[in-house]
C-alpha cells in the first residue's frame, strides 16, 4: 500500500519521489527502464538519466533565470540540485555534472528512504484511482501516451514538435518594425482580448533583403534527424521554414512572409501617407500574457542554433534580437497544459492524476526537475489536507508554474525554458539593472513564501 504512485523515474519523477518520501509519505515509483524497456534516447537503466548534454546550464543566480531556478530549488532541498553539486565538473559558470555519478547519487539518496519503493515496470494505462504523478517525459511509452490521449481527448501526443524562435520584446527595434494586423482585420476580436487591433509586430524587407535571406536559409546548416525520429510525422502545419523555402524563392512570400495588407508607416510618403507594403514581412505574435515574449510566426526551423541567431539577426528590426528560445524539431510528448490542467497540475477531468516534468510543456532538465519538485510539494499538501499556496509569480518557480497552468496562450502552447520574459515586468528599472532586480525580488519573495507555507 502506498500514498502516491509516481510513474517515470526520470528527473521530475525522482525529484517528486524525494520530496514526498522524505516527508514520510509512502511512494511507489514505477520506472520502465530496467524491465527490458527503454526510450530511444535513454542509454542506461539509471534513474534520472541525462539523455543528452551534461549541463544544467548557468549557475549564476544574480542575472540568469535558470541560475535563479537552481537557487530556488536548493532552498527547497532539491535532490537533483544536491546530486548535481556532488557530481559537479568544471564548466565555468555553468553547472555541469558527471552524468553517471549524478544518476548514482540520485539513486543512492532515494534508496536511503525506507518508505519509497522503486519498481521496474512499464505502466500502460492511467490509474482509475489513487493519487498519481505522471512524469514520463517527452518520450513517454506509446501505450501510456495512448491512454493519456484518450483521457485528454487529444488525438496524438507524439509528433515532431517544430518550435519557432521566441524573441524578447524589448530587444526588437520598433523604429524599424511596427505594430499592425493584416488589412486591420480581427480588430473586434483583438479589442475583446484587450488589444488595440494592431496585434502583430511586423519586420519589413526589401526585395534585396528578402532574396539574401532566402539564400541564407537555403545555405544554412541544419540539424540532422536522429534515426528513431524518422517515422514520426510532422505536426500539422509545422513545416520547417527552410523546407518551405526549398520549394521556390517565392514560396515564403506567399506563406508566412506574405506582405499584403501591411502598410509600413515608416515608409510613408506624401503620395502614400499610410506607408507602403514591404516586399516581404516577418511577423511576430505575442506569446505570453505579459507581452514580453514574441513568437516568430511560421519560423519553426531545424537550422543549427548559431545559424538561427546569425541569420535571424539579418531581419530588419531584429538586428539586436535576443532570443528566449531558438527553434528546433524533435519528437516530443506534451500536454496542452493551460487547457487540460488546473493550477495544481491536476488533470481537470481526473484530478487524482497530476503531471510533472517535460510532459507538462516545460523544457529542459532544470525546468523538468523543478516542476517535479513542485508537483511533489502539491501532492504532500493535498495528502496533509492543507491549502496549497503557489509560489509567487515573481519567483522562477512561480513564473514557470503560472506559464504552464494558465498564463501561456493555449492555442500556440509550446515547450518553454524558464526566462525573465515569464516574470511580471519591471518596467521602471533601467535595462542594465533589470536582471539583478528580477533575481533580488524573486529571492525575497521565495523566502517569504517558504516561511509562510512552512516548507
Ligand atoms: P525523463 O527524464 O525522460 O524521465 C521520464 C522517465 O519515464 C524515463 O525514465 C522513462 O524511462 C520513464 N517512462 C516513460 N514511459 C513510461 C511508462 N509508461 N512507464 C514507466 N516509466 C516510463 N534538456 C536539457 O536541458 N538539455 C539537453 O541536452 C536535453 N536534451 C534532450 C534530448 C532529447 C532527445 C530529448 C527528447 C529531450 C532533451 N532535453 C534536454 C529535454 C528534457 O529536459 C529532458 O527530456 C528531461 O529528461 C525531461 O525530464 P522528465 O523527468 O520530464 O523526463
Amino acid at each position: 500500500q502506498y500514498d502516491v504512485h509516481i510513474i517515470g523515474g526520470g528527473l521530475a519523477g525522482s525529484e517528486a519521489a524525494w520530496q514526498l518520501a522524505r516527508r514520510g509519505l509512502k511512494v511507489r515509483l514505477s520506472e520502465m527502464r530496467g524491465s527490458g524497456e527503454r526510450s530511444p534516447a535513454h542509454q542506461t537503466d539509471q534513474l534520472a538519466e541525462l539523455v543528452c548534454s551534461n549541463s544544467f546550464r548557468s549557475d549564476d543566480d544574480t542575472s540568469n533565470a535558470v541560475g535563479l531556478l537552481h537557487h530556488e530549488m536548493r532552498a527547497l532541498d532539491s535532490l537533483v540540485m544536491a546530486a548535481a553539486a556532488k557530481a559537479r565538473v568544471p564548466a565555468g559558470s555553468a553547472l555541469a555534472v558527471d552524468r553517471d555519478f549524478f544518476s548514482a547519487e540520485v539513486e543512492a539518496a532515494l534508496a536511503g528512504l525506507p518508505n519509497l519503493t522503486v519498481v521496474r515496470e512499464r505502466i500502460d494505462t492511467l490509474p482509475d484511482a489513487g493519487l498519481t504523478i505522471v512524469a514520463t517525459g517527452p518520450l513517454t511509452a506509446e501505450s501510456l501516451a495512448g491512454s493519456i490521449g484518450r483521457a485528454t481527448g487529444a488525438d496524438s501526443l507524439a509528433f515532431f514538435d517544430a518550435i519557432a524562435p521566441i524573441v524578447y520584446r524589448d530587444s526588437i527595434d520598433m523604429d524599424v518594425a511596427w505594430m499592425a494586423s493584416r488589412w486591420d482585420k480581427g480588430a473586434e476580436a483583438s479589442f475583446e482580448m484587450g488589444g488595440d487591433g494592431r496585434d502583430y509586430i511586423n519586420c519589413p524587407m526589401t526585395r534585396e533583403q528578402y532574396e539574401a535571406f532566402h539564400a541564407g536559409l537555403m545555405a544554412g546548416e541544419k540539424t540532422e534527424f536522429k534515426e528513431w525520429e524518422a517515422n514520426t510525422p510532422y505536426f500539422d502545419g509545422c513545416m520547417p521554414i527552410e523546407v518551405m523555402a526549398s520549394r521556390g524563392v517565392e514560396t515564403l512570400r506567399f506563406g508566412p512572409m506574405k506582405p499584403v495588407g501591411l502598410d509600413n508607416p515608416h515608409w510613408a510618403t506624401e503620395e502614400h501617407p499610410n506607408g507602403r507594403w514591404p516586399y516581404a514581412v516577418v511577423q511576430l505574435r505575442q506569446d505570453n500574457k505579459l507581452g514580453t515574449l514574441w513568437n516568430m510566426v511560421g519560423f519553426q526551423t531545424k537550422l543549427k542554433h548559431a545559424e538561427q541567431v546569425r541569420l535571424f539577426r539579418t531581419i530588419p528590426g531584429l538586428e539586436n534580437a535576443e532570443f528566449a528560445r531558438l527553434g528546433g524539431l524533435h519528437r516530443n510528448t506534451f500536454l496542452n497544459s493551460p487547457t487540460l490542467l488546473d493550477r495544481q497540475l491536476r488533470l481537470k477531468s481526473a484530478p487524482h492524476i497530476r503531471f510533472a516534468g517535460q510532459i507538462t510543456g516545460c523544457e529542459g532538465y532544470v525546468e523538468s526537475s523543478a516542476v517535479g519538485l513542485i508537483a511533489g510539494l502539491m501532492t504532500a499538501c493535498e495528502l496533509a489536507g492543507t491549502d496549497w499556496q503557489a509560489p509567487p509569480a515573481t519567483t522562477a518557480l512561480g513564473a514557470l508554474l503560472s506559464h504552464i497552468t494558465g498564463d501561456a496562450e493555449a492555442d500556440s502552447y509550446q515547450p518553454m525554458n524558464v526566462n525573465f520574459g515569464l516574470f511580471p515586468p519591471l518596467h521602471d528599472v533601467k535595462k542594465k539593472a533589470r536582471k539583478a532586480a528580477y533575481t533580488d525580488r524573486a529571492k525575497t519573495d521565495l523566502s517569504d513564501w517558504k516561511q509562510a507555507a512552512a516548507l
